[in-house]
């Protein structure tokens, strides 16, 4: 497919998304809230990250390494914002720390340390939130809610990182009231945070499914893939 014959849909889909951003922050007062659009371009081609970015877009994240390399390499004229949303194992930490600008997945000391210690002094601090496995579902990464504030002291205690916020993937298929039940529990843990002195500004969560919900309970950074780009195949 030609860049232009993939153009329309992912034009026409993110003005949706965009529009729709407005009004569920019209409906919860937070119209005055600055909320980051996150495009996750995972599996996407360099052409339909491109047509996003012309769009105004200018925050990606990517959960494969060598894939982000790659777009990365491709896309170095751009003034794109990259974020690393993926498992993160300790081999990786590295090429990580020495190309991204953000890491949403940090829950454990270990990859907080490799991350802090293999980060450039030239590109200024890593921004990194601290994932949470706010569903407590034994298949998913994040730290539990519960080591959510000694996690806290550790990374910000580390050289070369910024603790930002947090981050979460809640269980698949919630229902509406589910889902605002899940993301009002991480507001509240967020919102500790900070009442504990840590100047956090990033509340990562929500994705196609829910994002309504999260906007609603007090996102201030949605992860949008397939509502931008389409299905995944
Ligand atoms: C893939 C992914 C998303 C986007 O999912 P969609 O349902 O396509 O919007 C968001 N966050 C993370 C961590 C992901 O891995």
């Amino acid at each position: 497919m030609t860049k232009d014959s993939l153009s329309k849909p992912i034009l026409d889909r993110l003005s949706t998304v965009r529009r729709k951003i407005i009004a569920i922050k019209r409906d919860f007062d937070r119209e005055n809230d600055d909320i980051v659009l996150l495009a996750v371009s995972k599996t996407r081609k360099i052409d339909e990250v491109l047509i996003a970015y012309e769009a105004g877009v200018r925050t990606f994240g990517e959960n494969y390494l060598q894939e982000a390399l790659a777009k990365m390499a491709a896309l170095a004229d751009t003034e794109i914002e990259w974020h690393f949303i993926g498992p993160l194992q300790s081999n990786k930490c590295q090429a990580v720390a020495s190309h991204f600008d953000w890491v949403q997945t940090v829950d454990r000391l270990k990859v907080a340390q490799r991350l802090s210690q293999y980060r450039p002094n030239a590109m200024g601090p890593l921004n990194v939130c601290i994932q949470v496995n706010i569903s407590d579902e034994a298949s998913k990464s994040g730290v539990a809610p519960a080591a959510v504030l000694d996690l806290c002291q550790a990374v910000s205690a580390l050289e070369g990182l910024r603790l930002r916020g947090l981050m979460a993937i809640p269980a698949a298929n919630l229902s509406e009231a589910q889902s605002r039940e899940i993301f009002n529990e991480m507001k509240q843990l967020f919102e500790m945070c900070r009442s504990a002195g840590y100047a956090m500004d990033t509340l990562s969560m929500g994705m196609s499914a829910d994002y309504p919900a999260a906007i609603a309970e007090g996102a201030t950074c949605i992860r949008i893939g397939s509502d931008i780009f389409g299905p995944r195949e």
